[in-house]
């Protein structure tokens, strides 16, 4: 409480005072009152600009979902997020510091549009396994208030002991929920764990729709290839879902047949967005070079370039197209540096002709290249369609495309879809013919033959210095029965 003035000796003075002291107050309150207004109608005029955001987003979303039209241009591209920072570790850092994403789990609840604390996965009864490994859990459940049947899949949690959840976990569920595609899986909440106390949640679970198969499983299991109008179903669903992802600027960074999913009426949907991230154009500077399991792994990231593009996946686009075909993966090096002999063995010897700014990328500095690199075969690309002798002439350049060195030089998931082998006799199955197969995630654990993960989940090979110049000599001796080996200099 305030003390008396000592100015206040007589009740004139004190009445004045107190007048005045009075005034002041009012003052305060009207200014106070003001502050009060003004706060209130900038949080509406921002609840509406968002509402308003979102609903164009939704919109925008909602078209691109129902726009499988292969002619659209490719120039079009709508940026739903913002680019969450320069460099890969910008995004971790934003998201584990800001108020925001401190309430990451707070999901919207399905259906209803409003946001709230996420459910629990006792929600879900268990029906079986699909997969269960080092590296993850997915599980096939239903949903017991509706009977509906979802996948579950279990995050993995920071390993470091911190809690909560690593980058990739806070962008696959970012993109996931962002993605509206009807050939990318979709994701309909985020489960938390029972044994989640506050303060400390042990395990996050996402629910996704749930697909009978995965490509891997159905190519290890049938006893005679795809035909080529189901070869040309299966791509061009693959492509409509990449060209999705890359007009929203998404790169998917571990396209494999192990992360395609096929359902029963055909439909192939793109899973596993582990590896993704939101890109700008330009694409940001630092992207980690540790993506794409090494079959599928681009020759730009194996040479250690910096900045990447939508290319890199359309590179793996390219090794599943050839594994279609043959049902097995198509460059199967044992690490970095047999994957990249065997990726120059089918596509031939980059040349600063074919690749302008090749010899320029970290690990292309040592390495040393056959000088008449420009007349072998494997570059004009007869290798590849000695490889694939029942691809038409249409196919091969297709394939051929996707596999050029040069990222550049590799069509974009759009150009893909205007491509004349998809035009060409025989035509693209109906999806609604397609052949169906008997499903092992409906009633039994997945067993396949083991494959390398992405580089994020494993450990990457090491890439010196290699001597790449005897390695069409050496395949001839090994042709022979000679065996090769590369030297490392
Ligand atoms: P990880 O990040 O652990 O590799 P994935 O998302 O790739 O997990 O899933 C692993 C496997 O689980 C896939 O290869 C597929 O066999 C199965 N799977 C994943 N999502 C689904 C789904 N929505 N429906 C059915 N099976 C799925």
């Amino acid at each position: 409480m305030a003390s008396k003035s000592r100015w206040a000796d007589t009740a004139d003075d004190a009445a004045v005072e107190a007048k005045l002291k009075r005034e002041k107050e009012e003052k305060k309150r009207i200014k106070a009152e003001k502050a009060r207004k003004a706060a209130e109608e900038e949080a509406k005029r921002k609840a509406q600009a968002e509402a308003q955001q979102r609903a164009a987003q939704a919109q925008a979303e909602n078209e691109a979902a129902n726009d499988d039209n292969a002619n659209r241009p490719s120039a079009k591209r709508r940026k739903l997020t913002p680019e969450p920072g320069a460099n890969e570790g910008e995004a971790a850092a934003k998201t584990t510091t800001d108020g925001e994403s401190a309430k990451l789990l707070r999901f919207e609840a399905p259906g209803t549009g409003t946001w709230g604390p996420s459910r629990s996965v006792e929600n879900y009864d268990k029906l079986n396994d699909i997969e269960e490994g080092a590296y993850g859990w997915v599980a096939r459940a239903r949903e017991i208030s509706t009977g509906k049947v979802v996948a579950l899949k279990r995050l993995k949690l920071d390993s470091s002991g911190r809690a909560g959840l690593p980058e990739t976990g806070l962008r696959e569920i970012q993109i996931l929920k962002d993605c509206a595609h009807r050939n990318v899986v979709s994701l309909q909440e985020v489960v938390v764990g029972d044994d989640t106390t506050l303060g400390r949640i042990e395990n996050i679970f996402l629910v996704l729709e749930f697909l009978e198969h995965d490509l891997k499983s159905v190519l290890e299991d049938m006893p005679e290839p795809f035909l080529a109008s189901e070869v040309k179903t299966l791509l061009r669903q693959l492509a409509s879902g990449v060209a999705y992802l890359h007009d929203h600027w998404v790169l998917h960074r571990d396209l494999k047949t192990s992360n395609l999913l096929l359902n029963n009426r055909g439909t192939l949907k793109i899973a596993d967005f582990g590896m993704a991230r939101y890109v700008g154009d330009p694409p940001p500077p630092k992207l980690t070079q540790l993506v794409v399991t090494l079959w599928y792994r681009a020759p730009e990231l194996l040479l250690g370039i910096k900045t990447y593009g939508t290319a890199v996946d359309m590179w793996s686009v390219g090794c599943v197209f050839g594994e279609l075909l043959t049902r097995e993966p198509l460059l199967q090096g044992a690490n970095e540096v047999d994957e990249l002999t065997r990726i120059f063995e089918l596509c031939g010897i980059p040349t600063e002709d074919s690749w302008p700014g090749f010899r320029r990328l970290p690990h292309a500095r040592s390495l040393r290249l056959p000088s008449s690199s420009k007349q072998n075969a494997a570059a004009t690309g007869s290798v590849i369609r000695a490889r694939f002798p029942l691809l038409t002439t249409a196919g091969s350049a297709l394939l051929s495309a996707l596999l050029s060195l040069n990222p550049d030089a590799r069509p974009s998931a759009r150009d893909m879809l205007l491509h004349e082998y998809f035009r060409q006799d025989p035509k693209p199955k109906h999806e609604a013919l397609f052949p169906t197969f008997p499903s092992k995630a409906g009633q039994e654990r997945r067993r396949r033959r083991e494959t390398p993960n992405a580089p994020g989940r494993g450990q990457p090979a090491e890439l010196g210095s290699v001597d790449f110049s005897g390695i069409f000599a050496n395949r001839e001796k090994e042709e022979r029965g000679g065996g090769f080996a590369l030297r490392m200099v």
